[in-house]
Order: structure tokens, then C-alpha cells, then sequence
């Protein structure tokens, strides 16, 4: 849907008058195109004294496509931001900090340098997970890197974003996936995230091309029929994916033309339907042999305060939502009748939970709880398939322009659009991309967590 406020402001008058009366302009984001490059202009990285990661760091930045080194000791004239040669990514490894006092480092670092940061350019911070730091103090120390790093976010302009990364000691081999995720364009609408980088699961190794790291894998996506369902679609088949398009049998025409146009197949099903579970097994057996990827995105809304709510809306969401989840990935994890599950080794799951999931929201406690507890089967799943080298993670989307949230009342859309750091919706496309990073053979030392797409969101911050 068009964003006609954002239209405006990005026209010469609309962006004087936005200017004049203090009113956001919120920034056209870039997003990733196949063959861009994960970064356009000079990086700079730099560490505190002793950080584990800063020697690695440095190499795979300088590997990375379209890096250009920006010296650590030169930092950016302040106020260049936008000129042709604006820092594209500022890069902190924190894991050296064992105490308050050395957090300095952080403004050292980063106050000469943050307003040289390019119009969506990236802030990312490295650090160690508090609960695996050697001691109180420096538990402390890590802990403060969030509240650092989403302020960063809430103070960044012009589409720039900020992460913390925490890599636990021994899973420094698997933070590629990550930071190429958050440092190039896929990330757009991802910002004051906090995503965690554990052992990685068996089988987790660099993809041999980056632009297609599904290549030869075979993907399931429920709701493909439109809305984010048929871009994940899109996009897991731009990675190289076989995708099976799955929605209700009424949505055919469209999915049968999504999956002609991707080369993937149609599956009609509705998931809530007895025995939803076994067709679905049976289909991805016969036609695949299997499958690699799974993608709970099927979802469906029925608001009302819960004092007006009747049983069937509570029903028919907790259903869609939460049940068939459960019992489709139960069932593709089952040891069927050839002795293997129907989800092979090195697996990836990711479901689509929603900030409202975290957050909360009026009228959505049907909704919210569905979506919480899509988060709750995450984080129970994660470490019961690790053994098999299976992944389990959920996006949760915010403000995202689909029919779904076109259907919301304007005053409310409105606010939804504006209460964020990007002053914006999002695309389909940037939950797509998020997902298409869980679901990388290089992602697997990220499990059992939530990645939010909702341009950092005020809800539930
Ligand atoms: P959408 O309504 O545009 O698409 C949902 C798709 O799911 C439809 O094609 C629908 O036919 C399909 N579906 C519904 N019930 C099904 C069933 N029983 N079996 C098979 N398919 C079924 O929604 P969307 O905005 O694209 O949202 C996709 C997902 O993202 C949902 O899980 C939604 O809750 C979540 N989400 C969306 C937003 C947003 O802002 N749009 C925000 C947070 C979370």
C-alpha cells in the first residue's frame, strides 16, 4: 500500500513544509537487489582493548563486497553525513569491556564518527552474552551494551540502523551470516535488535554462494497466496529454494501463478483441516523427498475488546495461528514411515509471530496470545532439535504495508506508520528478507529467538 505521507515529504515543497513545521520525513529505505553489494562505502571498525572479536572482524569486513576500510584512527568530519564519501557502517567489538569504567570506549568510539554515518548506514556493536561473561562486573558491562545500542537506534536518522550482536565464546566461526545481515541493505527496516550468536547447530557452515544459499534446498511457505506469505515465496526461490506455496483452497488462482512464476509447486491446503498435518507430510515426501525449510506465515486477525468477543473469534485465531503450527511442525519432525522425518537434517523453522505477540494490543488478545505463544514454542523447540542440526526461529513484524494492515482504521494505521524509528511501514520485503537470514545454512548459530521487523517499534520496546 502507498505510504502518501511519505510521498509527500519526499518531494521538494512536501519536504520544506515537513522541515518548517518539525513534522518526520521519513527516509525512502534502500533494500537489497540481487548482485548489490552488502555494503556501498567506507566501514569502520575498531574495538575495545582485548576484545576476542576485533582481529576477525577486521578480515571478514575487508572480505565483505563493497567494503571500503575507513581508518579507525580518522574519524568522519561531523555533519558530512549524506556526501559521497559518508561511512557506510560503524563496526564495535565491546567484548573487551569487563567493567562500567570501559564503557568510554563506546563514546570514544563512536561520538566523532556517528554523524558521519551515511543516510541508511549501520551501527553495529559486538559483545558477549552477559550470562557467559567472566564475572558480575563484566556481566554489567555487556548488559549496558543494549541500552547503548537501542538508544543509538532511537537517535539515528535518515533510514541509518544500529544492532548488538552477543557471541558467545566459541561461536566467534558463525557471526557471517548475522553481520551480513545487518550490515548490508536486507536489514532496512530491522533496527535496536539484539540477536544472539550460540554454538552453531550441526551441519551450520557458510553457504558457497551468498547470493543463493537455498540453492538445492526445498522450502515451504503456509499463506503464500499474498501479503508477506508470497514475497518469503519470492525471495526464498531468489536464494536458490524449491518453494511449495501453501494456502486455503480458495486462494488457488493466485498461488498456482506465484509458484508458476517462481518455479516452485502449489499446494492447496487449508492447515486447520483434520489431517492438514499428514497431507502436508505426504505432499513435501512424495514431490521433494523432504523438506528444508519451513515458514509458518499463515495468519489470520478477529479483533475485539475481549468483553465483545465471542468464542468463534477466540477459536478460528488460536486455531490458524497457534495450533496448526504446532501440529504441522510436530508432525514434519516425526520419524516417519522411511525411518527420517519429513524436515531433514540442518533444518530451518521459522514462524511469524508480531510485536502484538510482545507488546500486546487492544482488541488482539486472541491474536497476542497466538503470537506470544509463537515465541514460546521457539524458545521450547530450539534446544530439543539442535541435536539434529535444526534451527528454530521467529520473525515478529510490526507496522507491515499489507491488505491485512489496510484493513486497519487510519487514525490507528497512522500511528502504526509513525511510532517507529523509521517513521514508516514496512514492506513485505523486509520481513522476507529477515527470513530468508534464519533460514541461510550459515544461520545456524542463531536458535530459539525472536527477530523483530518493525523499524524498532516503540510497542513493547
Ligand atoms: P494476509 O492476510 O495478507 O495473508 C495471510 C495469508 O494466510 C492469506 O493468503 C490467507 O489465505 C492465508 N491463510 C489464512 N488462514 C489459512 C489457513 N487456515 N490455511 C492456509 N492458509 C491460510 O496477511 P499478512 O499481512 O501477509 O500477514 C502474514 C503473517 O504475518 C501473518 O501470520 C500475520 O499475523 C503476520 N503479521 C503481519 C503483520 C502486518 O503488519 N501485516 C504484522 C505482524 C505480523
Amino acid at each position: 500500500m502507498v505510504d502518501r505521507y511519505q510521498k509527500m515529504t519526499a518531494s521538494g515543497p512536501g519536504a520544506l513544509l515537513a522541515r518548517r513545521l518539525g513534522l518526520p520525513r521519513p527516509e525512502i529505505l534502500e533494500r537489497h537487489r540481487p548482485g548489490r553489494p552488502v555494503l556501498s562505502g567506507p566501514v569502520v571498525v575498531d574495538g575495545a582493548e582485548g576484545g576476542r572479536l576485533t582481529g576477525p572482524l577486521r578480515e571478514l569486513v575487508a572480505s565483505l563486497p563493497g567494503a571500503a576500510s575507513g581508518s579507525a584512527g580518522s574519524p568522519g568530519s561531523p555533519g558530512s553525513s549524506g556526501s559521497r564519501d559518508a561511512t557506510a557502517a560503524l563496526v564495535f567489538d565491546a567484548t573487551g569491556i569487563t567493567g562500567s569504567g570501559g564503557l568510554r570506549a563506546l563514546h570514544d568510539f563512536f561520538h566523532p564518527r556517528i554523524r558521519s554515518l551515511a543516510p541508511c548506514g549501520r551501527v553495529v556493536v559486538l559483545g558477549t552474552p552477559p550470562e557467559a561473561a567472566g564475572g558480575v562486573r563484566q556481566a554489567v558491562a555487556q548488559r549496558a551494551l543494549e541500552g547503548f545500542v537501542r538508544s543509538v537506534g532511537k537517535e539515528l536518522r535518515r533510514g541509518a540502523t544500529a544492532h548488538l550482536l552477543l557471541v558467545a565464546p566459541g561461536a566467534e566461526d558463525a557471526v557471517e551470516s548475522t553481520l551480513r545481515f545487518a550490515l548490508s541493505a536486507r536489514s532496512a527496516y530491522v533496527s535496536g535488535q539484539v540477536v544472539r550468536i550460540g554454538q552453531p547447530v550441526k551441519g551450520t557452515a557458510a553457504p558457497a554462494d551468498w547470493e543463493r544459499p537455498l540453492e538445492g534446498r526445498t522450502a515451504v511457505v503456509t499463506g503464500a497466496a499474498r501479503g508477506i506469505g508470497a514475497v518469503v515465496a519470492e525471495t526464498l526461490a531468489r536464494d536458490g529454494a524449491t518453494v511449495v506455496c501453501l494456502d486455503v483452497p480458495g486462494q488457488g488462482g493466485e498461488l498456482r501463478e506465484l509458484a508458476g512464476r517462481i518455479g516452485g509447486d502449489a499446494l492447496e491446503l487449508d492447515i486447520t483441516a483434520d489431517g492438514a498435518d499428514g497431507a502436508l507430510a505426504e505432499h513435501l515426501s512424495a514431490r521433494h523427498g523432504g523438506v528444508d525449510v519451513v515458514v509458518h506465515n499463515a495468519g489470520i486477525t478477529r479483533d475485539k475488546t475481549l468483553g465483545r468477543m465471542d468464542a468463534a473469534k477466540w477459536d478460528s485465531v488460536i486455531a490458524v495461528n497457534l495450533t496448526a503450527v504446532e501440529r504441522l511442525t510436530e508432525r514434519l519432525l516425526e520419524t516417519g514411515d522411511s525411518g527420517r522425518p519429513v524436515l531433514r537434517e540442518g533444518g530451518r523453522i521459522v514462524c511469524t509471530s508480531s510485536i502484538s505477540g510482545i507488546a500486546g494490543n487492544v482488541g488482539q488478545t486472541n491474536y497476542a496470545a497466538s503470537k506470544a505463544g509463537l515465541i514460546g514454542l521457539v524458545q521450547a523447540l530450539a534446544p530439543v532439535v539442535a541435536g539434529r542440526g535444526v534451527t528454530v526461529n521467529a520473525v515478529a513484524p510490526g507496522f507491515i504495508e499489507t491488505r491485512m494492515t489496510a484493513a486497519v482504521p487510519l487514525f490507528v494505521r497512522e500511528a502504526g506508520r509513525r511510532m517507529n524509528s523509521m517513521k514508516q511501514g514496512g514492506q513485505p520485503v523486509d520481513v522476507a528478507e529477515a527470513v530468508a537470514y534464519l533460514a541461510s545454512p550459515g544461520s545456524g548459530g542463531v536458535s530459539g529467538q525472536v527477530l523483530r521487523v518493525c523499524g524498532q517499534s516503540l510497542l513493547g520496546a
